[in-house]
């Protein structure tokens, strides 16, 4: 039996292909839910379901799409925002 931690399902299980052929089945911490738009709360495209730490391994441009706002804002809210600021100024 595995250690009485691992029997819990807190941890997710993930199987995984050693470098030997094995399989082995190894407990991971869950990842979070999807980054959600700040206006509306849409789920945001284009920003990955990692932890911070596996976060900060990818390069910025894989972290979310590379736009004003990107990864804060959802595409129809960020139009929304910048039609609102145009209307102002004229
Ligand atoms: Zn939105």
């Amino acid at each position: 039996m595995v250690r009485p931690a691992y029997r819990s399902r807190s941890l997710r299980r993930v199987y995984r292909r050693t470098p030997g052929g094995r399989t082995v089945l190894r407990f991971e911490k869950r990842r979070p839910g999807p980054a959600r738009c700040a206006r509306c709360g849409r789920i945001l495209h284009g920003v990955p379901r990692l932890r911070p730490v596996e976060l900060r391994k990818l390069p910025k441009r894989a972290r979310r799409p590379e736009r004003p706002y990107g990864g804060y804002l959802c595409p129809s809210c960020l139009s929304k925002l910048i039609k609102e600021a145009v209307r102002k100024q004229g």
